[in-house]
C-alpha cells in the first residue's frame, strides 16, 4: 500500500510538472515529463486488482496521453511556422476540469476529490478577463487620484490597459475550448497566430511597459489557484465604514493605529517600531468583528482578502498550504492589504478526523512561516500587509500562532450607549412611532450583542406588518395598501420582539472571555 501511495505521488509530481512545463512553454521537458508519467502509469495500472480502480486509472491515463499529444501537435506546429521560439511564451493548455474525477483516494493536481472541487463549470470569460486584467494592470493604475487603491473587481474588463501575452494567449486558448466546433489545430493555429498580430501591435512600447509594469505571475497549478483567490478571496467591496458600527471606539482606534498610521507614515513604523504582523480580534459572536475587518479595508483603502480557514482547510484540501503562500504573495504584491482570517481557532482545532487535523495543521505551519515573512516585506515603507484575524474561541489557538498574533483585542459585547447607537443604526430606514424612546429599550437590552440587537429591531420593523396580515387569505394580503403594512414601529412592537429574542452570550462566555484576556490580551 505504502508503495502504491509512492507511485501515485510520483505520477501527480510528474504530470504537474508537465503541465508546468506546458504552461511556461517550455515543451521540450514538458515531453519528457508526460512520457514519464504515462510510464509510470502503465506499470501502475499493472498492479491495481480492482477492476472499477483500475478502468478510472486508464481514463486517467488516456486523458493525459491526449494532453501529451496535444502538446506535441502544438510544439510541431510551432515548428511548421518557424516562430523564434520564445520559451517565455505560457500556453494555457487544459484546464483541471477536463480531468476525470474521483480516481479513489488519490487526489491532487488534476487528480480531483469531488468532494473538494466544484462539478467543471463554464469559463466565465468576465471573471477571466477581469483577473487577467487585475494581473497585469500596472500596480500604479489600480490607484484612485487619491492615492487610494482600487479594489480589483473595479478593474474593468475592457480596461484599455495592455493585456500580456500571457494573459491574451490563456484566455483566448481557454474560449477556443469552450467551442466545440474549432478542432486542436484550429486552437492551435488561432493561438500562434494571435500571439503574433498581438507581438507586432504590441511591440512598440513593449519595452518600455515591460520595465514598468508589474505583474502577479504564476504558472501552472498556481494560476489555477490565483483564479480561485481573486474570485472567491479577494473582497470586491467591503463597503463598511467606521460610522456604520456602533461603539467599539477602542477598537476602531487600535486598528486605525495598526494598519493606518504605519502607511502614512512608514519611515516612522521601522526597526522597534515596526507594524504588528497581526491583530486578532477575540470576542463573542455578533460583536462586530468582521465588521470592523471589512471597515479597514475600506476605510484604509487597502486591498481585502477575506478567507476563511475553515474554507482553507475544506475546500481547498491538498492545495491548502500552496493556497496560503499564494495568498500571501498575492497580498504582498497587491500591498497594502489586509488578509482577513475569520474562525482562526479552527486551525488549531482537533475535531475532526486525523486528515482533517494534518490538513489544519499543514496549513497552520505555513501561516506561520507567511506571518513570520512579513516582517521582512515591511522593510519596504509603505507596503504593509496586516493579517487580521478573528475567533470567537481563542482558547482554542496554540502559543505559536499566538504569538504570532501580536496585537489581542477584546471585541466586548456594547455598551449602552452602544446598543442605543446600534437601534439607531438599524432603525435608520424605519419610521419610529414618536413615543418610542431609544434610551430605555437600549437599557432592556442588556447582555445582547449587537447581532442579537440588529435582530430585534428587524423583529419590531415586522410586527404591525404581521399583525396586519394575520388571518387573511394570500389575495387579501396581496390587495392590503402599502401605507397600511409600513406603520411606524412603537414600543410594544420592541417589547415583543424583546421577548422573542433571548440574548446569545451567557454569563459563562464572558467570564471565559475576561479570563483569557487578562491572560493573553495585549491592547
Ligand atoms: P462577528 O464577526 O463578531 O461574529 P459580525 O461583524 O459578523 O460579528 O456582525 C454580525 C451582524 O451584527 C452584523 O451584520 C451587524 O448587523 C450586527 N452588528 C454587530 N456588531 C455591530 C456593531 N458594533 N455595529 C453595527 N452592527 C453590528
Amino acid at each position: 500500500m505504502g508503495d502504491m501511495a509512492g507511485s501515485v505521488r510520483e505520477i501527480v509530481d510528474n504530470v504537474g510538472l508537465a503541465r508546468e512545463m506546458t504552461m511556461v512553454g517550455n515543451y521540450e521537458n514538458a515531453e519528457v515529463y508526460y512520457q514519464g508519467s504515462l510510464q509510470l502509469m502503465s506499470r501502475f495500472i499493472l498492479n491495481i486488482s480492482d477492476p472499477i480502480r483500475k478502468t478510472k486509472w486508464q481514463q486517467v491515463q488516456k486523458k493525459v496521453g491526449i494532453e501529451y499529444q496535444e502538446v506535441k501537435e502544438l510544439k510541431a506546429l510551432l515548428e511548421t511556422f518557424k516562430l523564434e521560439c520564445n520559451t517565455d511564451v505560457p500556453i494555457g493548455v487544459r484546464r483541471r476540469d477536463n480531468i476525470p474525477l474521483d480516481t479513489g483516494s488519490e487526489s491532487t493536481y488534476g487528480i480531483t476529490d469531488p468532494d473538494v472541487w466544484p462539478p467543471p463549470t463554464p469559463v466565465d470569460h468576465g471573471i477571466l478577463a477581469r483577473s487577467n486584467a487585475l494581473k497585469t494592470k500596472p500596480i500604479n493604475s489600480r490607484r484612485s487620484e487619491g492615492g487610494k487603491k482600487t479594489q480589483p473587481s473595479r478593474v474593468s474588463s475592457s480596461s484599455t490597459t495592455r493585456r500580456s501575452d500571457i494573459g491574451k494567449i490563456t484566455s483566448r486558448i481557454t474560449k477556443k475550448e469552450d467551442r466545440p466546433s474549432s478542432s486542436k489545430s484550429e486552437r492551435n493555429v488561432d493561438a500562434v497566430k494571435e500571439r503574433q498580430d498581438s507581438e507586432s501591435t504590441d511591440k512598440v512600447g513593449d519595452k518600455i511597459e515591460e520595465q514598468e509594469e508589474k505583474k502577479f505571475e504564476c504558472n501552472g497549478m498556481e494560476r489555477e489557484l490565483a483564479d480561485v483567490l481573486e474570485r472567491d478571496i479577494v473582497q470586491k467591496n467591503p463597503n463598511i465604514r467606521w460610522d456604520d458600527i456602533a461603539d467599539l471606539h477602542e477598537a476602531k482606534r487600535l486598528l486605525e493605529e495598526a494598519v493606518v498610521l504605519p502607511m502614512l507614515m512608514p519611515e516612522f513604523f521601522t526597526g522597534i517600531r515596526r507594524p504588528w504582523k497581526g491583530v486578532l480580534m477575540v470576542g463573542p459572536p455578533g460583536t462586530g468583528k468582521t465588521m470592523l475587518a471589512k471597515a479597514v479595508a475600506t476605510e484604509c483603502g487597502t486591498t481585502f482578502f477575506n478567507v476563511s480557514s475553515s474554507t482553507l482547510t475544506s475546500k481547498y484540501r491538498g492545495e491548502s498550504e500552496k493556497m496560503v503562500r499564494l495568498l500571501f504573495e498575492m497580498a504582498r504584491f497587491y500591498a497594502p492589504s489586509t488578509i482577513f482570517i475569520d474562525e482562526i481557532d479552527s486551525l488549531c482545532s482537533r475535531r475532526g478526523s486525523e486528515s482533517e487535523h494534518e490538513a489544519s495543521r499543514r496549513v497552520k505551519s505555513e501561516l506561520l512561516v507567511q506571518m513570520d515573512g512579513i516582517t521582512v516585506n515591511n522593510d519596504e515603507p509603505g507596503k504593509i500587509v496586516m493579517v487580521l484575524a478573528a475567533t470567537n474561541f481563542p482558547w482554542d489557538i496554540d502559543e505559536a500562532l499566538r504569538r504570532r498574533l501580536e496585537k489581542r483585542i477584546y471585541i466586548p459585547l456594547p455598551t449602552l450607549d452602544g446598543r442605543e447607537a446600534l437601534l439607531k443604526i438599524n432603525l435608520r430606514e424605519v419610521k419610529l412611532d414618536p413615543d418610542v424612546n431609544l434610551k430605555s429599550i437600549a437599557r432592556k437590552l442588556s447582555g445582547y450583542s449587537g447581532a442579537d440587537v440588529t435582530n430585534v429591531c428587524r423583529d419590531a420593523s415586522m410586527m404591525s406588518m404581521r399583525r396586519k396580515i394575520c388571518g387573511l387569505r394570500p389575495d387579501q394580503i396581496k390587495q392590503l395598501p402599502k401605507e397600511e403594512l409600513d406603520l411606524p414601529v412603537t414600543t410594544r412592537d420592541f417589547e415583543e420582539a424583546i421577548v422573542k429574542n433571548n440574548k446569545s452570550v451567557s454569563k459563562e462566555d464572558l467570564d471565559k472571555y475576561e479570563k483569557w484576556m487578562n491572560e493573553f490580551g495585549s491592547s
